[in-house]
C-alpha cells in the first residue's frame, strides 16, 4: 500500500472541508481524485503531503505516518500543487538545480537534474525564464520539481487545469509516462482525464468520498438506470409528440431531426421508438444507445 487514509478530518474554523474520509491507493497505481470545486481534493492532497496538518485522522505513505517535518515521508513524495507556484524571475535550469540542492544533502546520488530536464522536455527551454515560458511549459517545470528526488508517490493537483487541448495532452502523456514506475493521486475536476490515464476513481464531494472504483467497475454503481438513445427521424416533429414513448423522462433535440432520448429504467425504450415511427408515419435514419459515460456517474453521485 503506498497511501493510506484513515479517517480523516479537517475544519478550517467551522467549515468541516473534509469529513471522516479514508481510501487506499496500491503502489503502482494511476488514481483519478475528482471532485467539483470545493469539494475538498486540494485539503486532502496537502494533508497527504503533509503541508497542513488533519484535524483528526491519519495518512500513511509507504508505512510511514505523514506528521509535520518528517523528512523520510517528503523524501517518498513529488507534490505538483495547484497553480504551480514558481519563481517567474528564475530560469528553468537555476530553478531545479535550486530544488535539487534542498534535496541532494539528503538524497546523495538520487538527483538527476538532467535526466529530468529531458524526460519533461525542457531541454530547448532550459536557459529561459520561468516567466517567459508556456502555461504547458510552466508545467513541465512544476512536473520536473515533483520528479526531480525520484519520488515514489506523487501527488498532482490539478495538473492540466487553464492548458489548451495539445498541452493537456502532452503533460498526460508525461504523467503516464512517469505512471509507470510511481504510485500517482492526480485531482481534476475533467472527467475524460480520469477515463484518459486512471486505473481507479475516487469521488468527492462536500468532503465525503461517494465512490471509489476501478475505473472498469464505476459505471456499474449508478444508482438510478437510465438509457440514453440518439435517434433520428426523416421528418420535422415536436418535441411534446416524443413524450409519449413509454418511460421517456427528458428529450434533446441536437439539429434539425437528430434527438437524443432520455429514459428511465432498464429495459430497451428502442422497439417503443420504432412504434412510435411506425405510428407516426417517420422512418428512422438512425438509432443509437450512447453509453453511460463517466461524465453522468460524476453528474449522479454530486448531483451537480
Ligand atoms: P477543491 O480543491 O476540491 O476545490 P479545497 O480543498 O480547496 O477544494 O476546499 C475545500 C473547502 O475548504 C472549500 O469550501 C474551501 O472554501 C475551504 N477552504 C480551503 N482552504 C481553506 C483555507 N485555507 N481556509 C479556509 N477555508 C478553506
Ligand atoms: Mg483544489
Amino acid at each position: 500500500m503506498s497511501i493510506a487514509v484513515q479517517g480523516v478530518s479537517k475544519y478550517y474554523g467551522d467549515q468541516k472541508a473534509l469529513d471522516n474520509v479514508s481510501f487506499e491507493v496500491k503502489t503502482g497505481e494511476i488514481v483519478g481524485f475528482i471532485g467539483p470545486n470545493g469539494a475538498g481534493k486540494s485539503t486532502m492532497m496537502k494533508i497527504i503531503t503533509g503541508f497542513i496538518p488533519a484535524s483528526s485522522g491519519k495518512v500513511i505513505v509507504n508505512g510511514l505516518p505523514v506528521e509535520a517535518d518528517n523528512l523520510e515521508v517528503k523524501k517518498q513524495i513529488g507534490y505538483l500543487p495547484e497553480n504551480n507556484p514558481l519563481y517567474p524571475e528564475m530560469y528553468v535550469r537555476e530553478y531545479l538545480g535550486f530544488v535539487a540542492s534542498v534535496y541532494k544533502s539528503h538524497l546523495p546520488g538520487k538527483i538527476q537534474t538532467d535526466n529530468i530536464i529531458e524526460l519533461t522536455g525542457l531541454a530547448p527551454e532550459q536557459n529561459k525564464k520561468i516567466g517567459s515560458l508556456s502555461k504547458g511549459f510552466r508545467q513541465r517545470v512544476g512536473l520536473a520539481q515533483a520528479l526531480i528526488h525520484n519520488p515514489a508517490v506523487l501527488i498532482l493537483d490539478e495538473a492540466t487545469t487553464g492548458l489548451d487541448p495539445n498541452q493537456i495532452v502532452e503533460i498526460r502523456n508525461l504523467i503516464k509516462e512517469a505512471g509507470k514506475e510511481k504510485t500517482v493521486m492526480l485531482s481534476t475536476h475533467v472527467m475524460q482525464e480520469v477515463e484518459a490515464i486512471c486505473d481507479r476513481v475516487i469521488i468527492i464531494d462536500k468532503g465525503i468520498i461517494v465512490a471509489n472504483e476501478e475505473k472498469s467497475k464505476i459505471y456499474s454503481i449508478i444508482k438510478r438506470p437510465r438509457q440514453l438513445i440518439e435517434v433520428e427521424f426523416d421528418k420535422d416533429i415536436t418535441e411534446s409528440s416524443l413524450d409519449g414513448i413509454p418511460n421517456v423522462s427528458t428529450v434533446r433535440n441536437i439539429r434539425s431531426n437528430l434527438w437524443v432520448i432520455e429514459a428511465e429504467g432498464n429495459e430497451d425504450i428502442r422497439p417503443s421508438i420504432f412504434n412510435f415511427a411506425v405510428k407516426n408515419n417517420l422512418t428512422v435514419l438512425s438509432l443509437q444507445k450512447k453509453e453511460n459515460n463517466l461524465e453522468e456517474v460524476f453528474r449522479q453521485l454530486t448531483n451537480g
